[in-house]
């Protein structure tokens, strides 16, 4: 996944959009240079036994992009083909996503390279308690906070924020998000990524004159983010899912499939593929098919340059970090189709993120109602704002969210100027 593109790495990538939004901008050239380089990247190598009793080295990394705008924020994502660039990358996403949705973090991410997939339970909760500790020293609620990513969840949190309550002497629910609610999590932050991208969804289908009901969907990646969109998308605004993939294959059926029915078969075969009412396609088909919204929430540099010219959806709503190349992007952008970028529109996730940091320091949580509610507001408000940029620069919306999300970290640097 996060393997060179025409020579240029992940990060490479990430920062052409920051270039080209920042050359709109009349940027301090020094805060300019500040805000592309991380701030700081630790990379952990660390022992854990086994099943059979070998010991294996495992490599993980937490990178703090910018932490200008307030304590780093970013998921922890388990998979073999973590890399530091991927990591960095996915670091300085946040940054700006945190910075469009105007919440007060800045960015970070974290990666452990495994494939959770082979191990068991205990195994996966020692590694988690091992990386954890190795890097505690830079976590911390006031300092960067983590949260689920691909292939981690509510229960690895629950590890995480175990293990450095332990090493602590005390409980802190506030070390991570994505807890489960028994510890301190937040009503409706597992659906908050995919909710908050269909907010935005909708927004554009009306800003597009799009009718949701019964228009064509198609989904590819079928986990957290993917498989609660294509339910919110299809239980509440009636529109007709037409194909989906997983990491192991992908299915379509014109007519329509039900999303509760695949996140049943999934649950019972570890897949999507031969669900009985629907057809298998090759997942570079799924990409192409004629549909009206696509939303790719698997992983980066899902929609390579050779894909774009054959893409028939109206809009695309990025659920996933980084799916678009640039060169891809632009292509997009030539044809009309509207884009939604990852840093808008899966910013619901750390918008609940940061209301369930919220709800731990102040011990007092809120109805999963008072958290839609609140995660809507900030969406639409984030979309408008993104919207009006877009109309005063008469750039794409990808362009338009980086300036919104560039000129509030600005702000935040140049305030505070250089220590000492
Ligand atoms: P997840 O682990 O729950 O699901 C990932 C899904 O992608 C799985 O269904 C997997 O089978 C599928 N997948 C993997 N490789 C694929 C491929 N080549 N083709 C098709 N499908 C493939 O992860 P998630 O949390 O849903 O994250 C998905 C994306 O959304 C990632 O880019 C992540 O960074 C981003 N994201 C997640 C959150 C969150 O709150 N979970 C927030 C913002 C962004």
């Amino acid at each position: 996944m996060a393997e060179k593109v025409n020579g240029v790495s992940l990060f490479e990538m990430s920062l052409q959009n920051f270039n080209a939004a920042a050359d709109l901008l009349d940027l301090d050239s020094n805060i300019r240079k500040q805000m592309k380089l991380p701030e700081r990247e630790l990379t952990v190598n660390f022992p854990v036994e086994m099943r059979d009793g070998d010991f294996k080295m495992f490599t993980g990394y937490r990178v703090q992009h910018n932490t200008a705008r307030g304590p780093g924020k970013g998921g922890i994502r388990f998979h073999p083909n973590v890399t530091l660039d991927e990591v960095r990358s996915l670091a300085c996403w946040m940054t700006w996503k945190c910075a469009v949705v105007n919440i007060p973090f800045g960015g970070a991410k974290g990666g452990v390279i495994c494939n959770p997939k082979e191990m068991n339970k205990a195994e996966l909760e020692n590694m988690t308690r091992r990386y954890a500790t190795e890097i505690a020293h830079i976590i911390g609620p006031q300092k960067d906070i983590p949260a689920p990513d691909v292939y981690t969840d509510a229960q690895t949190m629950a590890w995480i924020m175990d293990t450095y309550s332990m090493a602590n002497g005390y409980p802190v629910p506030g070390v991570v998000t994505g807890k489960p609610l028994s510890i301190g999590g937040s009503e409706g932050r597992n659906e908050a990524t995919a909710r908050g991208c269909v907010y935005i969804i909708a927004e554009a289908a009306k800003y597009k004159n799009i009718n949701l009901k019964g228009t064509r969907v198609v989904v590819q990646g079928f986990g957290n983010v993917g498989s609660i969109a294509a339910r919110l998308i299809h239980d509440e605004y009636d529109s007709k899912v037409i194909a989906i993939s997983d990491s192991k294959g992908a299915i379509v059926n014109t007519k329509g499939i039900d999303p509760h029915q695949v996140i049943e078969h999934k649950r019972r075969t570890g897949s999507v593929v031969e669900f009985p009412n629907a057809d298998s396609i090759s997942p570079a088909e799924l990409l192409t098919l004629d549909c009206d919204v696509l939303i790719p929430a698997a992983l980066e540099n899902a929609i390579p340059k050779e894909m774009a010219p054959k893409i028939k959806a109206k809009i695309i709503a990025e659920g996933a970090n980084g799916p678009t190349v640039p060169e891809a992007d632009r292509i997009l952008y030539e044809n009309g189709t509207f884009v939604l970028p990852d840093i808008l529109a899966n910013a619901g996730g750390v918008t609940v993120s940061y209301f369930e940091w919220v709800q731990n320091n102040y011990g007092y949580f809120w109805t999963e109602t008072d958290v839609n509610n609140r995660l809507r507001e900030i969406m639409l408000r984030a979309f408008y704002e993104v919207l009006s940029n877009l109309q005063k620069y008469k750039v794409s919306l990808r362009h338009a969210a980086y300036v919104q999300a560039i000129g509030r970290v600005h702000e935040a640097i140049k305030a505070r100027g250089i220590y000492p």
